[in-house]
């Protein structure tokens, strides 16, 4: 059975980047890719800047009496140069004035009676961010490809970038398949089951930056299948679809999309849970057949799904690390020739703690889970405080 790294390695060469851009206001850039590189238009900071509140000087007088020639707020510019014997007050975030080579604390200076001021200290730091120190005007500040942050929406406006070029959402159709299910307004009656997945889904490829297209609940057959999968086709750049990848009767997945010329490059992983999890490509497109059951889906999403939206949207990060923390109690499994993906939540001491679920259909468990570890095929058990990948949801 095809491991989980060679099955993610097929998924992230065939995701190609889409490379359509287009143009957002800054305060609606975050979470998107950037799809230029982004230059300084200035020196930053664009002048020398006192880095403290204090009396700007020259070094050689500190040990006099100084008399106060002028304040300087921030905003302002400094209208005398120091002189021997002259300094002036000055804020955090003001221009030096001309002759001055340090600023002395506010915090290490007392006022004399005369109105000059005198230095309590011995020694001084500059207190002057020099122009230019951060950032010289048209160096490089931030790669295309980066995922923006709140901290880069701080660098895109210190260079005045108040339009941001970033790559368009990619287009992510979800489809779910199953005869059972009805949607969640409607209460089940007999044998149907709501219908969870969808809306785990939409909230995935939401939060990891790709665009929604709820296509909603496909019939088991193949007629219904083929039209639904050939539209999103069409239509998006992703197409998923949950439920009718296994071994079922009724599961026609896998059937329908080699009929719509779909290349099925893996139907299986070596995966716990999550083993019958479906990728296949048409031309640039992609399509992921995920298990029916929520927990199975949510973590295939996570760990394949997520990383080729971010390809596809010309991330150069696109998959999350792993961190390793310590387990919390001793947890052990049966299963040792699959991947464990393992739901758990890392709890206030920064310590994994496997959630209690009793199989992949158990939503409820999830309600819980903020995170993942990794059982290592061959591992079954595992010991408290042992160190282990994780990777957080
Ligand atoms: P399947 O992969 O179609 O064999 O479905 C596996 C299990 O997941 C069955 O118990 C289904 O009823 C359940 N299931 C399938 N799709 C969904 C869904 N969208 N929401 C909740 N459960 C589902
Ligand atoms: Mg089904």
């Amino acid at each position: 059975m095809l491991q989980f790294e060679n099955a993610l390695a097929r998924v992230l060469e065939h995701s190609l980047p889409l490379k359509r851009v287009e143009e957002v206001a800054l305060w609606h850039s975050l979470g998107r890719v950037l799809a230029a590189n982004v230059f300084s238009d200035m020196d930053m900071p664009p002048f020398n800047k006192a880095a403290v509140d204090g009396y700007a000087c020259r070094r050689t007088d500190i040990s006099q009496n100084l008399t106060v020639t002028e304040v300087i707020a921030a905003g302002q510019l400094p209208q005398l140069s120091i002189v021997p014997g002259t300094c002036s007050k000055i804020m955090t975030g003001a221009p030096v004035p001309q002759g001055a080579d340090c600023i002395l604390m506010v915090e290490e200076v007392v006022e004399n009676s005369d109105g000059t001021i005198r230095f309590l200290g011995t020694d001084t730091k500059s207190n002057i961010a020099p122009q230019g120190e951060d950032i010289r005007k048209d160096e490089l500040v931030l790669n295309a490809g980066t995922f923006i942050a709140p901290s880069h929406m701080a660098m895109l406006a210190a260079v005045g970038v108040s339009q941001v070029v970033v790559s368009q959402k990619p287009i992510v159709s979800v489809l779910v398949t199953g005869n059972e299910l009805v949607e969640p307004q409607y209460k089940p009656q007999g044998s149907q089951i709501r219908n969870s997945n969808g809306h785990q889904l939409v909230g995935q490829i939401d939060r990891c930056g790709g665009l929604p297209n709820y296509v909603g609940i496909i019939d088991d057959s193949k007629e219904a299948t083929c039209r639904a999968v050939e539209s999103a086709l069409t239509s998006g750049d992703i197409v998923i679809l949950t439920g009718g990848v296994s071994m079922g009767d009724f599961d026609y997945v896998p059937e329908v999309l080699k009929n719509l010329g779909v290349e099925i490059v893996f139907k299986s992983i070596a995966v716990q849970p999550g083993k019958p999890t479906l990728f296949g490509k048409l031309n640039r497109k992609l399509v992921f057949g995920l298990p029916g059951n929520p927990i199975s889906s949510l973590f295939q999403f996570e760990m394949l799904v997520k990383p080729a939206i971010r390809k596809l949207m010309g991330s150069t990060q696109p998959t999350d690390a792993n961190i390793r923390l310590p387990l919390a109690i001793d947890y052990s499994r049966r299963m040792k020739d699959r991947l464990g993906l393992v739901p758990a939540f890392i709890n206030l001491n920064g310590e994994i703690e496997p959630v209690n679920y009793h199989g992949s259909a158990h939503i409820f468990a999830l309600s819980q889970v903020n995170a993942v570890f990794f059982a290592p095929i061959g591992a079954t058990h595992f010991k408290k405080g042992e160190l282990v990948d994780v990777r957080q949801l």
